[in-house]
């Protein structure tokens, strides 16, 4: 806890990196299955073992990474509700000065632009 609006949008930046690098891995780890069937028929079925081999390692692997996806976009998740508890500058409300019509924060009894007293 304690983090700044800054280290906490960092952190979900690098995140958000690593999740989209595994969700780029999850969509090539595919087997294509197509190439293994004319390969296994041109090698006379001797293919089908290398076939197995990739297919099974590329199951395990999309395991890996929907793992992987799931827990980073759980912490965005996180991050994103961290950031609404956290008041930052578009929370603070402004108004209009009555004088000068430069904006300023509601609170304010003298405006910092003309010096006149507001409200
Ligand atoms: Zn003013």
């Amino acid at each position: 806890m304690g983090m700044s609006i800054e280290e906490l949008n960092n952190h979900k930046d690098n995140i958000i990196l690593s999740l989209n690098k595994a969700e780029r891995e999850y969509e090539s780890a595919k087997t294509n299955h197509i190439l293994h069937i004319i390969l296994s028929i041109m090698t006379a079925g001797v293919w089908v073992v290398v076939w197995l081999f990739i297919a099974n390692w590329n199951i395990h692997k999309r395991t890996n990474l929907e793992k992987i996806i799931d827990e980073s976009k759980a912490s965005v998740k996180d991050i994103d509700n961290q950031l609404r508890l956290i008041p930052n500058g578009d929370d603070i409300n402004t108004t209009e000065c009555p004088w000068c019509a430069e904006i300023i924060l509601q609170k304010a009894k003298i405006c910092k632009h003309c010096g006149k007293e507001v409200n």
